[in-house]
């Protein structure tokens, strides 16, 4: 676990990268890495199913936070490898604390999508409330597509979306940028990648494990993509 090592400070030219990197490391030191596992868990797993792991899978996890879902992803896949990566390098210390003793997971520190991966192809990539932080989120999506292998699934969730009007304000709240776009906006951005967009629904959780009342209303948006070019269909919900 945590064998490579790379140095994302030198890499990371965008001034807002560094800004959104500095509030993840203020969260992993405050907890709040380990609320919004509590927060997402419930959303993230309904996700995570949909990446149907076997036993030898190769997954990634961008913008892993504290690493919960490479934690399922180790669990589920046993002889397969977890890669876990995030901004923050506060972020994946905790995360490799939190997974001392799994041995088919690993954490590493970089800015997606500049970072050179020791892994890959990758049977599934999961991400859960990341991509509109990412400032070419074109590039983004696209090199999230070279990282599959064909036939691989990535499954891609935002709580910040156009129908969700209770996140509109979370970039000033925050003090940073982020890119809003409705669903049929992440299903075009998905193809203009040139990723399939297999299905995209809105994951609702139940009262009794939500954290805010959207997330039982409009709820979590999920984009599920597939590397393959003839797959155009979407199942809506
Ligand atoms: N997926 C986790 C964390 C979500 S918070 C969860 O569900 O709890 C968003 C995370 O994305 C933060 O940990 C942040 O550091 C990370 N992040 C933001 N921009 C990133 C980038 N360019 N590359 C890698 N990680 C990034």
């Amino acid at each position: 676990m945590g064998t490579f090592r790379y140095n994302a400070r030198r890499r990371i030219k965008e001034p807002a990268v560094n800004r959104v990197a500095e509030i993840f490391d203020e969260w992993a030191r405050n907890g709040r890495a380990d609320g919004m596992e509590r927060g997402h868990a419930p959303a993230a797993r309904m996700a995570f199913d949909r990446l149907r792991l076997g036993p030898e899978s190769c997954f990634l996890d961008i913008g892993c936070g504290n690493g919960y879902a490479a934690r399922w992803a180790a669990a589920a896949s046993p002889r397969g490898q977890a890669v876990g990566l995030d901004l923050s390098s506060e972020m994946i210390d905790h995360a490799r604390l939190l997974s001392a003793g799994l041995s088919n997971v690993e954490f590493l520190t970089g800015s997606f999508p500049d970072i050179e991966l020791p892994r890959g192809p990758f049977d599934a990539i999961f991400s859960m409330e990341v991509f509109y932080y990412l400032p070419d989120l074109d590039a983004a999506l696209r090199r999230a597509r070279d990282l599959l292998r064909p036939g691989g699934s990535f499954a891609c969730v935002v709580d910040y979306y156009g129908e969700n009007t209770a996140s509109h304000a979370w970039p000033g709240d925050l003090g940073v940028g982020m890119t809003l776009l409705d669903s049929a906006g992440w299903a075009d951005a998905f193809r203009r990648a040139g990723i399939a967009v297999s299905e995209q629904r809105r994951l609702r959780i139940p009262k009794e494990l939500a954290t805010a009342a959207w997330k039982t209303t409009e709820g979590s948006l999920l984009t599920l993509g597939r590397s393959e070019e003839e797959l155009g269909m979407i199942a809506h919900d």
